[in-house]
């Protein structure tokens, strides 16, 4: 198969030339065709799999075709996305796709100044990719009107979902024409989602390129045990050790992100950190600078890291595990994308057993451990059995009438050191985990 045979017009597939991308991957090859005839899709593809250019492609070429003008404060199509950071890398996909088309596009986002994102609009704008709360905040403003819109995109809509922009989305489709095209991508298809697309989309052609809450394939993953006071000593050996190039690092918290990368820069290893904290210029810098591999180690949390494209990443670390199971999947996407290898390490403390349990049940595999000479746990991180549960320790308590008897198994480490949910994510611990444990007998 090629981007020709999927009825792409030569501007098109000469930019994807100079880009070097040679054969459509899965989600482009059925999307395309359906989304150049005009249909409503609803594709399950996570990030790596291709999805931006299945949807700007063929946006770009229906844009491109029409003699349409744009009106003043007008858009033509929207994109909407979860963060800051992908507004910014489906943008510039769309500038390097469009490259040789006479289509307009920008983005709009929160954390940088209103003023000069209404001054652009002032000239009408083809395409807008834009985050939901800025974009409805230039609705309420005037700024915009949505009276010629066409084709809206929702791009990773699970992810906007679970930032807690269900109101917004809400509003948004009030503000749009009735009559449109609607794309929603979506890393996996879940009830929320489905709800979302009910009586929004018309007849959408279903896509799923990888079974239901899979992990990328060609991605390694592999876990190892250490006590959660060892973590940092440890990622500096594995670094060292096995040769690490630039590694992707996830943190559970802001400060567990500024800490780790105080922490690299002592030891003269280049390290930044992108997180909710920081402000928009110096995340895209950390961005820019990891990208241009003058920082080797870019340390995020999960809200900051949503959409980050970074070219042939060899390894990501989960330095913590991810509260949300299907974070994981999110974030090990960042890794093996489109085709390329990749591998994905976790560093696993006791307590984040019930966590390890929840991903092993939703991606269906049992992730295999090692334990790093040297850094062998005090604290046993309990077995998992790939079925969300952690194996009991057949072993009866010390403490005879102690929480054993109350149901709680003996070798659990408390999980209550783990920091309470932040934010308005919709999502909190595993079903399998306890509510509070204390620590156990060793
Ligand atoms: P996405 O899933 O849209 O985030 O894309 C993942 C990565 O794959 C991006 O770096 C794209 O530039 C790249 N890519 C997308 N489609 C192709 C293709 N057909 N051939 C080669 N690379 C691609």
């Amino acid at each position: 198969m090629t981007f020709a045979s999927l009825g792409l017009a030569p501007a098109l597939l000469q930019a994807l030339d100079s880009l070097g991308y040679k054969t459509p991957t899965p989600v482009q090859s059925q999307a395309i065709p359906a989304v150049l005839a005009g249909r409503d899709l609803m594709a399950a593809a996570q990030t790596g799999t291709g999805k931006t250019a299945a949807f700007a492609l063929p946006m770009l070429q229906r844009l491109g075709a029409s003699e349409e003008k744009v009106a003043a404060n007008s858009i033509r199509a929207l994109v909407l996305v979860p963060t800051r950071e992908l507004a910014e890398q489906v943008h510039a996909s769309f500038r390097h796709y469009g490259e040789h088309l006479p289509v307009s596009t920008y983005a709009t986002y929160g954390g940088v100044s209103l003023n000069p994102q209404m001054m652009r609009l002032r000239r009408g704008v083809d395409i807008l990719v834009a985050t939901p709360g800025r974009l409805l905040d230039l609705f309420r403003q005037n700024a915009l009107k949505f009276k010629q819109v066409q084709i809206l995109v929702l791009d990773e809509a699970d992810r906007m979902l679970d930032l807690g922009f269900a109101q917004e989305l809400s509003a948004v489709f009030a503000a749009l024409p009735k009559v449109r095209q609607t794309l929603l991508f979506s890393a996996t298809f879940s009830d929320e989602i489905r709800s979302l697309a009910k009586g929004r989309l018309r007849d959408p052609l279903l896509i799923e390129v990888s079974p239901r809450n899979s992990t990328v394939k060609a991605v390694k993953q592999w876990v190892v045990t250490v006590d959660k006071k060892r973590k940092p000593e440890l990622f500096l050996s594995l670094l060292k050790d096995r040769r690490w190039g630039q590694v992707l690092v996830f943190v559970k918290t802001r400060k567990g992100a500024d800490q780790l990368v105080a922490t690299l820069l002592a030891k003269q290893i280049k390290a930044d950190a992108i997180h909710g904290d920081k402000p928009q210029a110096s995340r895209q810098r950390a961005l820019d600078s990891f990208k241009a591999g003058a920082v080797q180690i870019l340390v995020a949390t999960d809200v900051a890291a949503r959409g980050l494209d970074i070219d042939d990443l060899p390894q990501v670390v989960n330095f913590d595990l991810p509260i949300v199971a299907e974070d994981y999947i999110h974030r090990i996407g960042r890794t093996g994308r489109a085709g390329a290898s990749g591998e994905a390490i976790s560093l696993v403390c006791a307590d984040e057993a019930p966590l390890l349990a929840a991903i092993e049940s939703l991606t269906k595999q049992t992730l295999s451990r090692d334990e790093e000479p040297g850094f062998e746990p005090e604290h046993r991180v309990p077995m998992t059995n790939g079925a969300g549960q952690l194996v009991k320790k057949p072993k009866k308590p010390k403490v005879p009438g102690g929480r054993a008897s109350k149901g709680v198994p003996s070798n659990w480490v408390g999980f209550d050191e783990a920091p309470a949910k932040t934010g308005s994510r919709g999502k909190a611990r595993p079903a399998s985990g306890p509510k509070k444990a204390r620590p156990g007998p060793r």
